[in-house]
C-alpha cells in the first residue's frame, strides 16, 4: 500500500479562503479582525515565526500589531503591554511568542493575556474549557491537525486514536480534540513500555516527540491515517519529522509529510481562531 499524501498546503489555503468570507462578512459590518503579536529577544526562529503570522493576517485582509521588545524586557513591563492590548478593542487576538528570556515567567505571561483574545489556547481557562467540552481557543497546532484528518475524510469517530507527545502545547491538547471527536484515545510518553504495541494499534497515529524519524513503517498498522507533527532541522540543513516518511508511507493509508503536512495549518488556524474571536466580539 502507498499513503494518500495529506497535502497540508492544499489544505491550508482551502481553509483559510473559507475563514477569509467569515473576515470579509465582519469587514463588511465595519469590522477588522485584528491580532497583535508580542516578541520579546531576538530569538531567530522566533522571529521568523512571527514575521510568518503576521504576513498570514496580511494576506487575509486582517489588523496586525507586531510589537517587538528588546531582550533585557522586564516583566512588568510586559504585563503592562498585555494589558493595555486585552483592553484594545481593534485586538481580537493577543499573543506572546514563546519562549521568552528567562527572567521573565511564562506562565504569568500566559495567565495575564485575555482568555477572550487567548488565541492561542494556552490560558489556563481555554485549556480548562478544552478538557470539559466547552472548547472556546483550540491550540493552533493540534487544531490544525485535527483539521487536516477532517479535510482528508478520514473517520475519527470509534477510531482508536494513539498520540505520541503529552506537551500542553501538542499531546495534550491534541488527545482531548480526538476524544471531543469520539475517538478511542491513548497517549504515549517516553515512559511507555513497548510504544510499538501501541502503535501498530493505531488508526490514527499522531507522533509530536520531536524526535526524529523514530517511528518507522514495522510500528503502522496498516491502512492507518498518520499525522507527523515533529519538525527537526537535519545535518544537512534539509527538515523531517518523528516519523521515517520513506517506510511509514509503504503501510499507512494516509500520510502527512514534513515540511508541507502539519505546518502550514498551524498559523491558518492561528488566524481562524483570530477571527471567531472577533465573531464573538461582534455578537
Ligand atoms: P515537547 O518536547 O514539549 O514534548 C515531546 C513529547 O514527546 C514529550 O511528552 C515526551 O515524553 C515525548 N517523547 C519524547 N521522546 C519519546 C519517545 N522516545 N517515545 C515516546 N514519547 C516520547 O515537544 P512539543 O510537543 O513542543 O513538540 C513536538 C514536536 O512537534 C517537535 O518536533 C516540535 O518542533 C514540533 N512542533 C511543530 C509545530 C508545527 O507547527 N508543526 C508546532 C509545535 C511543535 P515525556 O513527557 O515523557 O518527556
Amino acid at each position: 500500500m502507498t499513503a494518500k499524501i495529506i497535502d497540508g498546503k492544499s489544505i491550508a489555503q482551502e481553509v483559510r479562503a473559507e475563514w477569509k468570507l467569515r473576515a470579509d462578512a465582519l469587514k463588511a459590518r465595519g469590522i477588522t479582525p485584528g491580532l497583535a503579536v508580542i516578541i520579546v529577544g531576538e530569538d531567530a526562529a522566533s522571529k521568523v515565526y512571527v514575521a510568518n503570522k503576521v504576513k498570514a493576517c496580511a494576506d487575509l485582509g486582517l489588523h496586525s500589531v507586531h510589537i517587538a521588545l528588546p531582550a533585557d524586557t522586564s516583566e512588568a513591563a510586559l504585563l503592562t503591554k498585555i494589558a493595555e492590548l486585552n483592553a484594545d478593542p481593534k485586538i481580537h487576538g493577543l499573543l506572546v511568542q514563546l519562549p521568552v528570556p528567562k527572567h521573565i515567567d511564562s506562565s504569568k505571561v500566559l495567565d495575564a493575556i485575555s482568555p477572550d483574545k487567548d488565541v492561542d489556547g494556552f490560558h489556563p481557562l481555554n485549556v480548562g474549557a478544552l478538557a470539559t467540552g466547552n472548547m472556546r481557543f483550540a491550540p493552533c497546532t493540534p487544531f490544525g491537525a485535527l483539521t487536516l484528518l477532517q479535510k482528508s475524510g478520514v473517520s475519527i469517530e470509534g477510531k482508536h486514536a494513539v498520540v505520541i507527545g503529552r506537551s500542553n502545547i501538542v499531546g495534550k491538547p491534541m488527545a482531548l480534540l480526538l476524544l471531543q471527536h469520539n475517538a478511542t484515545v491513548t497517549i504515549c510518553t517516553s515512559k511507555t513500555s513497548d510504544l510499538a504495541k501501541h502503535t501498530r494499534d493505531a488508526d490514527i497515529l499522531v507522533v509530536a516527540t520531536g524526535k526524529p524519524k523514530m517511528i518507522t513503517g514495522d510500528m503502522i498498522k496498516p491502512g492507518a491515517a498518520v499525522i507527523d507533527v515533529g519538525i527537526n532541522r537535519m545535518e544537512n540543513g534539509k527538515l523531517c519529522g518523528d516519523i521515517d516518511y520513506d517506510s511509514v508511507k509503504e503501510v499507512a493509508g494516509w500520510i502527512t509529510p514534513v515540511p508541507g503536512g502539519v505546518g502550514p495549518m498551524t498559523i491558518t488556524m492561528l488566524v481562524a481562531n483570530t477571527i471567531q474571536s472577533a465573531e464573538r466580539a461582534a455578537c
